[in-house]
């Protein structure tokens, strides 16, 4: 024999020690349940972390191994980190405006311009959670227009792949809305307490999302046209040619008017438009860093 006996039993028990070493890191099962009782004790429901516990449930988070999806333990992260649905007041936004910043910087910072060079408009109302009064919501993305944004914008201006990713909506086919159509969906959204989603499908006209890592997806609005050659499925690169600037879908589309061509820029996070939540200041201090 190669090895003798006891070398084998020697080489066995090295390697239970590595493995045992590599796993130290983790949480045992004494330390998740605990965390777990904890948290729950805390948060009833699942989902409304009492504010004054934070800074101890912060604690018991660190005992967590990150792998772990416990859905009262992602509530609770979702909630430390801002992308809740619930608001500051009922304890789902809890951080500082740094923090904010910082956090939504880490984690939209691979994303690039959907335009060439174009800075992000000085006006608030072309910002995520601007007021919509006319459909009764709030604005979803972020708008670049040609005075706003410091480079040419115009109908046929080239739209850009903001990041690596896959395509998974391409509006080929679109067929502009007639006038009538779009003001019957204004008045349906003027009859309901908020824009219902499939009027404000229509009134985005023509679209391509892309799904990026990190559960993020980003949708090209009000498109003029649709690169030919990309479908659904197919991967894009960061920067990519995926389509043109249009009014598709707005007052001077429905026209058939060359006015008020634009870019609807949209980032959607864990099914939250970018910005739901957020000061106007973290907002723009985000989407300037990331996107500038
Ligand atoms: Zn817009």
């Amino acid at each position: 024999m190669f090895f003798s006996r006891d070398f084998s039993i020697f080489c066995l028990i090295l390697v239970l020690i590595l493995f045992f070493l590599a796993g130290a890191p983790l949480a045992t099962p004494q330390d998740k349940d605990l965390t777990y009782a904890k948290i729950q004790e805390y948060t009833g429901e699942g989902n409304n972390p009492h504010l004054s516990k934070i800074e101890e449930i912060d604690s018991w988070i660190t005992y967590i191994p990150p792998q772990l999806s416990h859905p009262v333990y992602k509530s609770i992260i979702t909630s430390r980190k801002g992308a809740s649905h619930l608001s500051k007041e009922e304890g789902g936004n809890i951080l500082s405006t740094e923090e904010n910043i910082n956090y939504w910087i880490d984690r939209l910072n691979f994303l690039n311009s959907p335009i060439e060079g174009a800075k992000i408009s000085h006006r608030d109302s072309q910002l995520p959670n601007a007021p919509r009064p006319y459909r009764n919501g709030v604005h979803h993305g972020l708008d670049y227009y040609y005075d706003y944004c410091g480079v040419d914008i115009r109908i046929g201006t080239p739209v850009k792949a903001a990041g690596e990713g896959t395509v998974i909506r391409i509006d080929h086919d679109y067929e502009e809305l007639t006038r009538e159509e779009r003001e019957e969906l204004l008045a349906i959204a003027a009859e309901d307490s908020t824009t219902p989603e499939e009027v404000l499908d229509k009134l985005r006209g023509r679209q391509i999302w892309i799904q990026h890592q990190d559960n993020i997806v980003t949708r090209y609005v009000h498109l003029h046209s649709t690169c030919p050659e990309l479908q659904v499925g197919d991967k894009v690169k960061p920067r990519q040619y995926i389509g043109e600037i249009g009014n598709s879908g707005t007052s001077h589309g429905v026209e058939d008017s060359s006015c008020g061509a634009h870019l609807h820029f949209e980032i959607w996070i864990d099914e939250e438009f970018f910005g739901h939540n957020l000061e106007v200041e973290e907002i723009r201090a985000v989407l300037e860093e990331v996107l500038q």
